[in-house]
């Protein structure tokens, strides 16, 4: 071992990552009673709607580890998910009636609730249970796999720290250090589909339109759907290749947004999603979600509330 590194306490599992995986995985393992030590590099958990749905079978595992009320209590769980064509307002397309598995399931339905929200219920739960040495602000840097277990060079308040365990545990989502430290493969194909995704804020009457709402034509499907009270999302799925693509500025976004609120029935929705990871950002959303069939009590900026 390189002597001018510190060391942290063996543990039995290390989890590299502290979104949703890493810390549903730190809580399976101490309901189990294990111990493990979760490093994450960012400061806290995420503060973002990511993946904003929990389906059943989910909440039957949280269930069993005891946390899927409180994730019940901060969300919505919706019973019966009717769709909603936007320009024609109130009148459902189709329904999905989840009470129909009532029969074989206990509560079904889907979960409506934002990620960063999950992943701070998660985090109590780990940390209620004393099993986890939970360390954010630690990035793993070196990664050797051993006879007897993994070494892990961990870098933390300017320091780094080596780590032995006896696994490790790669939770650090699409770019994992963990995978390419190993040289294992990204497997998967890439769809020729570019997302463009905002959270906006609604301040007025559509807060209370039926949901979600969904329009399309040859090339785009775009759909809303209410998060949590005057929180709305709006995700635009067009016919492309991704790669073309690149990260929209900030100023982009500005310029987009100005452009697109003279354009008849297009709104903008400001730097709504702005800055998120990865994600493809455009401020102009189509119309079709608001269309003049819609009800509207106020004439100022709809949707947009950056
Ligand atoms: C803008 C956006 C919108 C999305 N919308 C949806 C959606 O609508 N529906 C859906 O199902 N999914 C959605 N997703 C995807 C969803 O968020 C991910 O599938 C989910 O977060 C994966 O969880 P994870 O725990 O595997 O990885 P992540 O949530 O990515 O967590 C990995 C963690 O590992 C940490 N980390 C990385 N490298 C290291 C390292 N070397 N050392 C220490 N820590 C490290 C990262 O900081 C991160 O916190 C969306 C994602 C984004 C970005």
């Amino acid at each position: 071992m390189d002597s001018t590194l510190g060391t942290l306490p063996p543990a039995p599992v290390a989890i590299v990552g502290g979104g949703p995986v890493g810390l549903s995985l730190a809580l399976g393992l101490a309901r189990q009673g294990m111990r493990s030590i979760l490093l994450e590099r960012k400061a806290a958990t995420s503060d973002r709607s990511k993946a904003p749905a929990i389906h059943l079978r989910s909440r039957e595992i949280f269930r069993q580890w005891d946390t899927e009320q409180p994730l019940l209590d901060a969300g919505v769980l919706v019973r019966s998910l009717p769709l909603y064509r936007a320009a024609t307002g109130r009148r459902p397309l189709l329904s999905f009636e989840f009470s129909e598995l009532e029969t074989e399931a206990d509560r079904p339905g889907i979960l409506f609730l934002e990620q960063g929200r999950t992943e701070r219920v998660l985090l109590e739960a780990v940390r209620e249970t004393g099993l986890c040495d939970l360390r954010f602000d630690s990035e793993v840097v070196r990664l050797v796999p051993g006879d007897g277990g993994v070494r892990l060079t961990v870098r933390e308040e300017g320091a780094q720290r080596v780590l032995d365990a006896e696994f490790a545990v790669g939770c650090d989502g699409g770019g994992s250090f963990v995978r390419k430290a190993l040289g294992l493969p990204f497997e998967g194909v890439t769809l020729p589909v570019r997302a463009t995704l905002a959270d906006i804020h609604v301040t007025d009457g559509r807060d209370s339109l039926p949901w979600p709402r969904t329009s399309n034509d040859r090339s785009t499907i775009t759909s809303t759907q209410r998060l949590a009270p005057r929180h709305w999302r709006i995700v635009r799925l067009e016919a492309d290749d991704p790669r073309q693509d690149g990260d929209v500025s900030e100023e982009e976004v500005h310029r987009s947004a100005a452009e697109s609120w003279e354009r008849g029935q297009r709104r903008c929705c400001g730097r709504a999603g702005s800055g998120s990871s990865g994600a493809r950002v455009r401020a102009s959303v189509s119309a079709a979600c608001c269309s003049p069939e819609t009800p509207r009590t106020s004439s100022r900026r709809p949707w947009a509330r950056a």
